[in-house]
Order: structure tokens, then C-alpha cells, then sequence
């Protein structure tokens, strides 16, 4: 124990969860259900179900970061077909009997979905870059957070003008976002703009999220993320409480309708004593 006190931050992450480092999506399971984060990076249990929801969403990530990777190689748009090569390859890495579709969906429906998609996706402004693709999923790491580890951000687009660096966060969602919903979600790039900072220390640092919706007739949302000081400083400090929950093991389960149908340790959760 006192070993572990006086361990530096990197050390201790690296101690309770095999990364020294922390990342945004972890922090914010451990916000969701502090046992779902224990058993995914604590205990390592393997998550035996992943929902379609899921596998579609980052089989749309990998089909649109195919398409910046080509411009930012200096070649013409890819087209259609070959966005959705990529989306079904991220298919095709998965177990189809480990993945767990809703009611209303099967493969064949979520395909159709994605041609729709990937086709508002061209024809959108958001693909054409208005600057220097820098970064397609890029990660970045850093130390922000005096006392905590380092946090590390896979940052989908990084584009470079001569005034700003705009930062983008790609979404896939049910329904189009409101205002609030972008600003309450915000936090995320808030904290990827104190790690992208010292990549343009003379520009502006412009955050998006573009939203793509799984609508019938899909449509493209930017909303942008004001980069107010005190907000960064006020995520920092709830980084840094999520945190010290997670290194005292501050592990409980907060089951809520919203999250448990859908964890993969719902069998784990029952057995656990408390
Ligand atoms: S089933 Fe619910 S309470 Fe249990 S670990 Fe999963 S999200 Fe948490």
C-alpha cells in the first residue's frame, strides 16, 4: 500500500489497469457504472456480447477515416463502393455470433443504412476539408492534469488553416443533437484542446463535433464547443476526482435502464457481493 502511494500517476494506472495512461472513453464508463469500468479495465473480463449499435457505429468511423486518409495522402475522394469495403471490414473482424442486434435491426437493414449515411457523408460540406488534413485519427497524449495520468485522445480529424486548428469528433446518432446535448457532450474536446494546444501554440484551436444521423433520411450536424477556460479547467478537475475514485477503487454498481441492457457483464454484475 505504501508502495502504491507514493507511486507516480502513470505508474499507479499502469499498476490498476495495465495503461499508463487514462483515456476519456474509460473515465466516462467509470461516470456511467464504476463496476462496468472495474470489470472492462480492472478485472479485464472479456465482454462476450458488443451491440450492433456499436460495430455500426465504428464501422462508419472506419469508412470516414478512410475517406480523410486519401486527401490527406493527396488522392481524389474514394467513392461509395470503396467506403463501404471499409465498412464491411470492420464487419468482418467481428464474431457475428457475439454481436447483439436490437429488434428492429439485422445486417442486411444496417447496410442500407450505411449506403445512406456514407451518402449524405459525400455530398456534405464536412467531407470536402476546408485546410491541411494533419491528423486522421490521431493520438495524442499528454500530461494535463497535475496528479493524474497522462490522458491519451484518438482525435478523428485534425485540420490545419492559416488562422486555427480544428478539431473534430465524429458522432453517429439516433437523432439529431440539440445545442445542449453538444455542449453537455463537450467535455471530450475540451480536453483534447489542452492536447493539441502545443501542436499550434499561435492559432486558434477550433472544436467540433460532427454528427451523423441514423435517421431515414440521414443528415450532418456541426456543433461547435466553445474553448472557454474555465470549462477546460472545470473537466480537468472532474478528470481528476474520476480519478482518485478509480486509484482508491472506488467500485460500485449504479444500474440505471439507460446502461444495463446493454453492458456485456450483466451475468458478472448479478454474482458480484458487494
Ligand atoms: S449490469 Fe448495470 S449495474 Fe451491472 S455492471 Fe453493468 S451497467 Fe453496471
Amino acid at each position: 500500500l505504501i508502495q502504491r502511494l507514493i507511486e507516480p500517476a502513470n505508474q499507479k494506472a499502469e499498476h490498476l489497469t495495465g495503461r499508463n495512461y487514462i483515456s476519456y472513453s474509460a473515465l466516462s464508463l467509470y461516470q456511467q457504472c464504476p463496476l462496468r469500468y472495474y470489470f472492462k479495465y480492472i478485472a479485464g473480463l472479456s465482454e462476450r456480447t458488443v451491440s450492433a449499435s456499436l460495430v455500426f457505429g465504428s464501422a462508419i468511423h472506419r469508412a470516414v477515416e478512410h475517406h480523410f486518409n486519401e486527401l490527406m495522402a493527396g488522392n481524389e475522394p474514394p467513392c461509395l463502393d470503396a467506403l463501404l469495403a471499409e465498412y464491411d471490414k470492420a464487419w468482418q473482424e467481428r464474431n457475428p455470433a457475439e454481436v447483439h442486434f436490437g429488434k428492429d435491426d439485422d445486417l442486411e437493414s444496417l447496410a442500407q443504412l450505411a449506403t445512406r449515411m456514407l451518402t449524405g457523408f459525400q455530398s456534405h460540406e464536412f467531407s470536402k476539408s476546408p485546410g491541411t488534413i494533419i491528423g486522421v485519427e490521431e493520438e495524442l497524449r499528454g500530461n494535463i492534469i497535475p496528479g493524474c495520468p497522462d490522458v491519451l485522445g484518438r482525435i478523428d480529424l485534425l485540420i490545419e488553416t492559416t488562422e486555427e486548428l480544428v478539431v473534430t469528433d465524429l458522432k453517429t446518432s439516433k437523432s439529431r443533437w440539440s445545442k445542449n446535448q453538444a455542449e453537455d457532450s463537450g467535455g471530450q474536446l475540451l480536453l483534447y484542446s489542452e492536447l493539441t494546444r502545443p501542436l499550434v501554440p499561435s492559432k486558434r484551436i477550433r472544436l467540433q463535433f460532427a454528427v451523423l444521423t441514423k435517421t431515414k433520411a440521414p443528415a450532418i450536424d456541426l456543433h461547435e464547443v466553445p474553448v472557454d477556460q474555465k470549462r477546460v479547467d472545470r473537466v480537468k478537475r472532474i478528470v481528476d476526482r474520476v480519478w482518485h475514485g478509480i486509484e482508491a477503487e472506488m467500485f460500485y454498481p449504479a444500474p440505471s435502464p439507460m446502461n444495463c441492457p446493454t453492458c456485456p457483464f450483466r451475468s458478472p454484475c448479478s454474482k458480484w457481493p458487494g
